[in-house]
């Protein structure tokens, strides 16, 4: 049962901002421990596996921009996660449901199906002209590397993240569940930046709705293509998956450095 907490005087709001400066300061902290882990994680693996390196041409110098630009963005994720969370607790939002092993996957994947909705239209919205300024940033980096993740502008941040403000009065998702999926958006943004493609496989290309690293590398590489998050439908949907998007995956499956399929693309961001 959630309880409605009321606020009627300044002690009470000072409070319960005290109780929100916490918490964000706890997402903050999860956030940066996160992207340290991840970033030296796909750091190793793609010096270990050049042969699986995307843009084989390209050249990212921007790495350290990208990676002093990251706790700026991870401060507005936070503030945008904690408020939902925050909100739901105080049973300003829908009442979540009590967990439990089979309504938890649900609400998990109706929540990342949502947000790959919700990831599409924004990013469709921010290509366009009066919006493009609040997403230049983030196409800096023709060929993304893990830290390219965070690289965006505070606008853009706020945009993405605010569905997970907005999530809890939609949805009466445990803040368990969210905590997940949090979790995996985080990660899994990261790797689609990775810049090599790491976990090639047949659930990432037609007749599968899974996207990959090189679906979104595609998406810096060559613009107007593959505006999706975890998912390549909508992009198959609206007309707007890169056409030689599957057969690039498919590439890097069979394991073939030297032929990765994908258009040449030289010099440097
Ligand atoms: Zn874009
Ligand atoms: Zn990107």
């Amino acid at each position: 049962m959630n309880t409605v907490i009321l606020l009627s005087d300044t002690a009470d709001w000072l409070s319960l901002a005290r109780s929100f400066a916490g918490l964000f300061c706890v997402v903050v902290a999860c956030l940066l421990v996160v992207l340290v882990c991840v970033g030296a994680l796909f750091e190793y693996l793609n010096a270990r596996h050049p042969e699986r390196k995307i843009q084989k041409n390209r050249i990212n110098k921007r790495k350290w921009k990208e990676l002093a630009h990251a706790p700026g963005s991870i401060a507005i994720i936070a503030f945008c996660f904690s408020g939902g969370l925050f909100a739901q607790a105080l049973g300003w939002t829908q009442t979540p449901a009590a967990l439990s092993w089979w309504t938890s996957p649900i609400f998990l994947g109706v929540s990342i199906i949502l947000y790959d909705a919700w990831f599409y239209w924004i990013h469709r919205l921010l290509h366009c002209k009066p919006f493009y300024r609040f997403h230049a940033l983030h196409h800096k980096s023709v060929a993304p590397t893990v830290w390219s993740n965070h690289h965006e502008s505070f606008m853009e941040a706020f945009l993405n993240q605010a569905f997970y403000l907005l999530i809890p009065f939609l949805l009466p998702i445990p803040w368990q569940v969210l905590v997940v999926q949090k979790l995996y958006d985080q990660i899994s943004g990261m790797l689609g930046h990775a810049g090599y493609e790491h976990f090639a496989s047949p659930a990432g290309r037609r007749p599968f709705p899974l996207a990959s690293t090189v679906f979104h590398d595609q998406h810096h590489g060559h613009f107007a293509y593959n505006y999706g998050h975890t998912f390549s439908v909508w992009d198959r949907m609206m007309g707007t998956l890169y056409p030689k998007y599957d057969e690039t995956l498919a590439s890097f499956e069979e394991k073939k450095p030297e032929n990765s399929g994908h258009e040449s693309l030289s010099g440097s961001d």
